[in-house]
């Protein structure tokens, strides 16, 4: 039995791509996408080719906080009629390689809630993937829907992660979700599965002191018992929402303490 034509090519296109590593969480608003754009930028600034794909179709934000959210998606049609589109590029004006951006935001307008049903979104995904000119790639990110849904089944089935990335913060109530979603990457075999807890403390902005606003400890608790690596913490930084808004990832922002964080867990991905 062959494989669709959308399938197929995907698997020609993954073979350009380097290392393709999943960013999900048990559940939405803990800092997914934050983690995954900054993380990106992270490689980028070091140098490496690397290509975002926002697949969390239901809150598309990763255009946004990478700035490239009016951009223009260009497509190209090919001759046995399937287009695909230019993912939008941007390097921070030098400060970074080209980060490759493809996201279900372009597509939709900003005030369109999109309520489309699994099997529409996991195609959406596909093409995201398959129908996309990305070229050859250090990195290829996909931002996961939250939760454990089918998507991110399929999805997973179809392309060959090298690496899973779970992100939690450290209240009990998000770890919870945070161990399923472990156990699904585990199921699906992914070789690598690590960690990384967000929000996890301020550095007090007067006195420099390091605040345990949720507690301590939950995230490398959880990745221990599940036996998976811990790959850090990254602080809650009162200049992240500010960033994000601007489209610029705070890991650019060099003397805060996030952008220390995700420097040092994007050395850890190498
Ligand atoms: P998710 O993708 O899990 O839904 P987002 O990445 O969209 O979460 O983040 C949710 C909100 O929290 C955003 O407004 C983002 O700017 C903010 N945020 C995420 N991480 C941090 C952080 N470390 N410090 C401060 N704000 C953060």
């Amino acid at each position: 039995l062959g494989v669709d034509p959308l399938t197929q090519r995907i698997k020609e296109k993954e073979k350009e791509w380097k290392y393709k590593i999943a960013v999900l969480s048990g559940k939405g608003g803990v800092g997914k996408s934050t983690v995954a754009v900054n993380l990106a930028t992270a490689l980028a600034k070091q140098g490496y080719f690397v290509g975002i794909l926002d697949a969390d179709v239901h809150g598309p934000n990763v255009a946004k906080m990478l700035g490239v959210e009016k951009a223009d998606v260009l497509a190209e049609k090919f001759e046995d009629g399937h287009f695909e589109m230019m993912p939008p590029m941007n390097d921070f004006s030098g400060q970074t390689t080209p980060i490759k951006v493809m996201s279900m935001g372009f597509m939709v307008p900003e005030d369109q809630p999109i309520v489309w049903r699994g099997p529409l979104v996991t195609k959406a995904i596909k093409q995201l993937l398959g129908d996309v000119k990305w070229g050859s790639l250090d990195f290829m990110i996909v931002d996961f829907p939250p939760g454990t849904g089918d998507q991110i089944l399929t999805v997973t089935q179809t392309i060959q992660l090298d690496a899973a990335i779970i992100v939690t913060t450290p209240q009990e109530v998000a770890l919870l979700d945070t161990g399923k979603a472990v156990n699904m990457m585990k199921q699906m075999n992914v070789p690598y599965i690590g960690v990384i807890e967000n929000m996890s403390y301020l550095i007090c902005p007067h006195c420099g002191n390091k605040i345990d606003i949720f507690g301590e400890g939950g995230g490398e608790k959880l990745a221990k018992k599940e036996g998976v690596d811990f790959l850090g913490k990254i602080p809650i930084d009162l200049k992240a929402r500010e960033a994000s808004d601007k489209g610029i990832p705070i890991v650019l922002y060099e003397d805060t303490p996030a952008a220390k964080a995700f420097m040092e867990i994007s050395q850890k991905l190498l």
